[in-house]
């Protein structure tokens, strides 16, 4: 490391947690975020910051005008320009040692296995049962953390699923595939506060940091927050015997 560089990370490097090796792990990181919206800007945005190598950057839609409320990524005058495209600019003004891949597309199948494959750590900041279940799949597949956020009017959630811990849960261990009939959840019906989104998505950026770092012990569980009262839960979570999706986990996986 260069002496702008220390100074750069110097207040990770101050943490005794984290220190030069920790810092160092993070500058060689590789980290898929799905979704540039509102989990996704703060989400990219501390990890940019932060100096994680490199970050794959994957969304098909545009920037519009509804978004800006709480989609920091992007200003006014990125309005109609791809997302992702959008983000990778404020990201590379954040921090222009960190490289940034933009995937203007909609991962799926064989597509998302391979960039899954690919990288550290999933964080998923879309928002949809459709594209929930497809990263989960290839992340159990794949054996790639999965650091999951959410948010929907007044309330977040974030989990961690670890394919490589016997014991970690999988995303359809908690929400089975067929129970999820309120598949339409999203913003554009149901409003959301924009400050949850910056709530939410920096948690999964502070786990994405401690999981490569190696500081603390990754977050286990769901947690929720109500941001009517500004209350924390905690749940535990245990592994589903039945899921038919972390079974698979084993034929990709040596643990
Ligand atoms: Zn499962």
């Amino acid at each position: 490391m260069n002496d702008d560089t220390l100074l750069r990370y110097s207040r990770h490097i101050l943490l005794e947690a984290v220190g030069i090796e920790g810092q160092e792990r993070l500058l060689a990181a590789r980290v898929l975020i799905v979704g540039a919206g509102g989990l996704g800007s703060p989400a990219a945005m501390y990890l940019a910051a932060a100096g994680v190598g490199q970050l794959v950057l994957a969304d098909d839609d545009g920037v519009e005008l509804h978004n800006l409320q709480r989609q920091i990524a992007h200003g006014t005058y990125d309005i109609d320009r791809r997302k992702a495209e959008s983000a990778a600019e404020t990201l590379r003004s954040i921090n222009p040692e960190t490289r940034v891949e933009v995937l203007c597309e909609r991962l799926l199948g064989e597509r998302l296995a391979e960039v899954v494959a690919g990288v550290d750590a999933v964080l998923d900041c879309t928002d949809g049962f459709a594209s929930r279940y497809a990263i989960n799949d290839a992340c159990q597949r794949q054996g790639v953390v999965l650091i999951s956020g959410a948010a929907i009017r007044f309330s977040g959630q974030l989990a961690v699923y670890d394919p490589r811990d016997p014991e970690s849960p999988c995303y359809a261990c908690l929400y089975p595939p067929g129970d999820s009939d309120d598949d339409a959840l999203s913003c554009a019906e149901n409003g959301v506060i924009g400050p949850l989104v910056g709530v939410v998505g920096s948690f999964q950026a502070l786990e994405a940091l401690k999981l490569i770092s190696g500081a603390g012990t990754p977050h286990k569980g769901l947690s929720t927050f109500d941001a009517m009262t500004g209350s924390w839960r905690h749940f535990n979570v245990p592994r589903d015997p039945s899921c038919p999706v972390c079974q698979l986990r084993g034929e990709a996986v040596s643990l």
